[in-house]
């Protein structure tokens, strides 16, 4: 088997925002979990989902490189590094170390990079990271906890994390506005200037596009998702159903909710008040008093009954005051993991007992534990329920193999019907 576009993913819902963008645009696509230890099913293209966007620059770029060299060993006719839409990142990196490794591992001397998603509110213009109707250095960007952004410019930003020898330059909107061939005459000029990576602006979707066909044969692409809609046509691939389609699941249908975000909480109202559907809340000071294996049980007991019927939900989410109650008395990263804890052994639960064969999963940290209870490997990436959250199809040892059907919501994606709208979109024989 070969694939055709080999993408590495500094981490999980980037993962599978680009992803998303590629079955979008015509390619079947699998997304898996680390670095597979096998081969996977015969697709366009694999998304390897790395956790390395707040690590170590050493540490990312090992974990690059050997995801890099595992894709190579697939045939990967391209390789795709994706960071985030706000190009997260330190004065360290990781993006420019993680670049470099790449570049030098495929002995080129060129890539490009832009985090520009129309799409999701993110542009560039020279150089210029925009993020909504402000720079990224005014947006929240500006006080992330982990990767703060006080630069928007983005050639600086990129060249504080090179190494001095390794030029960054700009093809600029107006470039780009002409079309491929002036981008790649641009290109040439560039690289004939010794510059190494070019940041590219992109102002809409119709720029993505006629970045697209320059970027044919480019051994390395460094983008956020956005890139991705414009590369299919490269290999001859138009946006089509199949390109979507799953494996049918048969069995039960349940939802298991972590995220307090205010989406889903509204979510999870609507899915009890206007859906009308079971649904039971977890307490975390009673998981931390009777321990989440014993929760857990309860959970099921309450669910196997209901599951005949339709979808349940079991859920923690809760409103801010709650919830800083609760981790006023346990501690913040007690209070997470102990939930964590307790949802995941449900999941697994409902999946590996119950039955249950369609799941959907709210919270970003809740699906890391809840895919990794489930003993998930590698996921077929299916259509999207909403922006940014398609059902996917995964084989789980939970499930003693067989293949589930998985919707992964990171906190504030999704309309408020979104629970039973993911039930009742999926095609495909589920
Ligand atoms: P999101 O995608 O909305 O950020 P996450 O799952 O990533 O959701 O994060 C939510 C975190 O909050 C998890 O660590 C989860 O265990 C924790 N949590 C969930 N419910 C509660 C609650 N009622 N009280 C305190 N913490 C909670």
């Amino acid at each position: 088997m070969t694939i055709k576009l080999g993408c590495i993913a500094d981490d999980f819902t980037g993962a599978t925002d680009l992803a998303n963008n590629l079955v979008r645009a015509g390619m079947r696509v699998v997304q898996a979990i680390g670095v597979p230890s096998a081969p996977t099913a015969d697709v366009d293209a694999i998304v390897v989902a790395l956790k390395s966007r707040t690590i170590p620059a050493a540490q990312a770029v090992d974990q690059s490189l050997a995801a890099l060299r595992w894709l190579q060993a697939q045939g990967a006719q391209q390789i795709y590094f994706k960071y985030c839409s706000t190009f997260d990142s330190t004065p360290e990196g990781n993006i420019g170390p993680v670049t470099e490794a790449l570049m030098d591992a495929l002995k080129i001397d060129f890539t490009i990079a832009t985090p520009a998603f129309p799409d999701n509110q993110r542009t560039v213009f020279k150089g210029y990271l925009f993020a909504g109707d402000v720079l990224l250095s005014e947006s929240g960007m500006r006080d992330h906890p982990l990767t703060p952004m006080t630069d928007a410019n983005l050639v600086r930003v990129l060249q504080a994390q090179t190494t001095a020898r390794r030029k960054v330059g700009l093809i600029d909107y107006r470039v780009v506005a002409r079309g491929a061939d002036a981008i790649r005459e641009r290109i040439a000029q560039l690289r004939a200037e010794g510059v190494g990576i070019a940041i590219v602006d992109a102002l809409s979707n119709d720029d993505l596009l006629r970045l697209g066909p320059a970027l044919a044969g480019m051994p390395l692409v460094t983008a956020g998702s956005g890139v991705a809609i414009g590369l299919p046509a490269n290999f001859g691939l138009a946006p089509s159903s199949t390109a979507g389609a799953l494996p049918p699941a048969p069995g039960f249908q349940a939802v298991v909710s972590g995220s307090c975000s205010l989406a889903t909480n509204r979510q999870v109202r609507h899915f009890i008040d206007e859906a009308g559907r079971p649904a039971l809340a977890l307490d975390p000071l009673r998981i931390a008093e009777e321990g989440s294996d014993a929760l857990a049980q309860q959970a099921l007991a309450w669910a196997a009954p209901r599951l005949e019927d339709g979808p349940v939900l079991v859920y923690s989410t809760a409103q801010s005051d709650a919830v800083k109650s609760v981790q006023g008395r346990l501690g913040v990263d007690e209070a997470g993991a102990l939930v964590e804890r307790c949802i995941a052994a449900i999941a697994r639960g409902l999946v590996g007992q119950l039955g249950v064969r369609q799941l959907v999963v709210a919270g970003g940290e809740t699906s890391g534990a809840c895919v990794q209870a489930l003993g998930i490997a590698q996921m077929q990436i299916g259509a999207q329920i909403d922006p940014g959250v398609p059902w996917c199809h995964a084989p789980a040892q939970a499930a003693g193999g067989v293949g589930l059907r998985l919707a992964l919501k990171s906190g504030n994606f999704g309309t408020d019907d979104f629970f039973s709208k993911a039930f009742a979109v999926q095609s495909g024989g589920a």
